[in-house]
């Protein structure tokens, strides 16, 4: 059984990442959104939060489910069985970044990574310019996330 780790801060989820997992899912057996916590980056939502709001958007898609990571990704990959990593690619940044990482994975274990170019309406999605124009009470929001999302960020930002 194929299963793949698609790990991420997703603070929060934007339709870029659900298209991810959307086609991720049609690609493995199962997909593991695996939630981190990424210290450099200011989070709004909690692991917990964002776990229970990923599962909420995904529950239609029977092959995918969520977790909070720990650890490193290729330790956490061993424990859950996964073998390959998912990841999205919007620009050349995303490009350099990924492939440094994936170059340290592949040294510390037998994993592959499978990078998906993001769709052309989601190049410009990115969860910072979600949280920046959420704070200042933009409408709308759905063309960015998915309805979950949105409920969460004005209720975040009331
Ligand atoms: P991280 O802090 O681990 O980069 P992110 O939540 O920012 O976590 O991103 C998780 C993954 O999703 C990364 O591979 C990123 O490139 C990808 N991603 C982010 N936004 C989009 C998008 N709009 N379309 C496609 N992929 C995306």
């Amino acid at each position: 059984m194929s299963i793949a780790l698609f790990p991420g801060s997703f603070d929060p989820l934007t339709n870029g990442h659900l298209d991810i997992i959307k086609r991720a899912s049609f690609m493995f057996d199962r997909v593991i959104v695996g939630v981190g916590n990424n210290h450099s980056k200011k989070n709004l939502f909690t692991p917990e939060e964002k776990c229970h709001l990923i599962s909420k958007v995904v529950a239609d898609i029977p092959n995918v489910e969520v977790e909070i990571m720990h650890g490193l990704t290729v330790q956490f990959m061993s424990e859950v069985g996964a073998k390959f990593i998912v990841r999205g690619l919007r620009n050349s940044k995303d490009f350099e970044y990924e492939r440094d990482i994936a170059g340290v994975n592949s040294a510390l274990a037998d994993v592959e990574t499978v990078l998906l170019l993001a769709k052309p309406e989601n190049q410009n999605i990115s969860s910072s310019m979600v949280k920046e124009i959420g704070s200042m009470g933009a409408e709308n929001m759905s063309k960015f996330v998915p309805k979950a999302v949105v409920d969460a960020l004005k209720e975040r930002f009331n």
